[in-house]
């Protein structure tokens, strides 16, 4: 990427320049994501932890398997199978390009999102794409972004435990289509419901997960930092991981 361009991105996300091989280490930090504003009782480096998966993890509806894209998105925008749907201008299938290096799991639509269909649109979305074109992937090229649940939750509140499980099949099945080498798992709710865990997100962060054998990094949601711009820095640490492991596949 022209590196004007690129120093324009990472201005955005508040950082002065960057070194793509520099050791992506996590800094400590205070966790200040997660609204429980609970002390760490670890500095949330090295391999994750054994967690147990909550049930509707454990055994996501086995009904999308056989699914092709159309048929899954057909799925999706007919579907009825939590009380979400009753609220919503329509289901968010998704965003960005079918067979994605990258692929970005985040937590549900927001007003902007379900008016208009597409993933991470709002402002968030602003930010989301600048974080992404930072590290030279964006939602045209290389990512796609998908979300732990397809309706809006009313209020923005996190989605319950009985909404997550409806959509997990979805979710399964679209990382199943788009094989990404990558997937980064932004914010506490997203992270948590991906890698059945309680964890709180400054915990996560800098860790190594799996998700069916695909690498997951942990990062804050951008809307977090949009409101928290002071951890920017910690976000690029969190993307310089991606990049490295992106780049380590090749
Ligand atoms: N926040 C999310 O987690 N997902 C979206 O699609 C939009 C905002």
């Amino acid at each position: 990427m022209h590196r004007q361009r690129r120093q324009r991105y990472l201005q955005a996300l508040g950082i002065e320049g960057w070194r793509l091989r520099a050791a992506a280490h996590a800094p400590a930090e205070s966790d200040a994501e997660p609204q429980a504003a609970a002390a760490r009782s670890d500095d949330g480096r090295g391999k994750a932890p054994e967690t147990p998966r909550p049930d509707s993890i454990a055994n996501p509806s086995g009904d999308t398997a056989g699914l092709d894209w159309d048929g899954l998105a057909a799925r999706i925008r007919a579907c009825t199978r939590c009380e979400l749907h009753r609220g919503r201008t329509q289901a968010v299938v998704g965003a960005g390009v079918r067979a994605a290096d990258l692929m970005v799991v985040g937590e549900g639509p927001g007003a902007e999102e379900d008016r208009r269909g597409e993933a991470f649109v709002g402002r968030a979305g602003r930010l989301l794409d600048e974080m992404l074109l930072a590290i030279g992937c964006s939602r045209t090229g290389s990512v796609f972004i998908a979300n732990i649940v397809k309706c809006r939750p009313p209020g923005n509140r996190d989605p319950r435990p009985e909404e997550v499980a409806a959509c997990e099949g979805y979710l399964r099945r679209q990382i199943d289509l788009v094989k990404p080498r990558v997937i980064a798992a932004v914010g506490r709710v997203a992270a948590q419901n991906l890698l059945g865990t309680q964890e709180r997100l400054g915990a996560m962060r800098g860790r190594e997960y799996e998700y069916q054998g695909t690498p997951v990094i942990v990062t804050y949601h951008p809307a977090y930092l949009l409101r928290s711009p002071q951890d920017k820095r910690k976000a690029w640490a969190d993307l310089k991981r991606v990049r490295a492991r992106l780049e380590a596949g090749r």
